[in-house]
């Protein structure tokens, strides 16, 4: 399938699964090197996380432990919106945490992230994301290790990621062709 339509927007193929599944095996390389004797959690933000997690996974070849978070927005008493980190379920003080995203776009997210997991005494943080879009980055960050692909300031689906609820379970990514108003 080289093109979608979900309601009036059109998709096309960006990166399909090989290419995918091709990434991930050398970031799981990566990652068994430099934690071969430090027993990480990886800290999955849900929902779009989940196809990529799984893969992940399977190309991690040391101990390790997995677990889920989701990151809930809620309206605070002020205007800001504050965001709460819910289903963390186990002791994380003292370990060392591998935060696994879908994407990084503005990065808004993987802050408030990585601000409820610090308060948490966590020996260290970094962050292995599928797909990140420097140009959107809105923060500064030390700890994203681990990117898969970086691309333009494109909105993609599939492969877990969303469009108001669709797509989520397309295994190759997608991204939105803008209709020409000149063709
Ligand atoms: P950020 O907080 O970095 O701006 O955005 C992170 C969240 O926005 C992601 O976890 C994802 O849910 C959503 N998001 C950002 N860019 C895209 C995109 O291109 N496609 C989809 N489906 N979701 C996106
Ligand atoms: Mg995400
Ligand atoms: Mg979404």
């Amino acid at each position: 399938m080289k093109h979608i339509q979900i309601d009036n927007l059109d998709f096309e193929l960006f990166i399909d699964y090989e290419q995918i599944k091709k990434r991930i095996r050398l970031m799981g390389i990566d990652i068994s090197v430099k934690y071969a004797d430090k027993n990480p959690v990886f800290v999955g933000v849900l929902n779009g996380c989940f196809m990529f997690m799984a893969d992940l996974m399977k190309q991690v070849h040391v101990p390790c432990e997995v677990s889920f978070v989701k990151l809930s927005s809620y309206q605070g008493t002020q205007q800001d919106h504050i965001k709460e980190l819910l289903g963390v379920g186990m002791d994380l003080s003292g370990r060392e945490i591998i935060i696994v995203e879908d994407i990084i776009d503005s990065g808004n997210s993987l802050q408030h992230t990585i601000a409820a997991l610090e308060k948490l005494n966590v020996a260290s943080i970094a962050v292995c994301a599928l797909l990140m879009k420097p140009d959107c980055l809105q923060h500064e960050f030390d700890n994203i290790t681990y990117v898969g692909f970086e691309i333009d300031r494109e909105f993609v689906v599939g492969y877990g990621l969303d469009y108001n609820g669709q797509c989520r379970n397309l295994p190759d990514i997608y991204k939105n062709v803008a209709h020409s108003e000149t063709a």
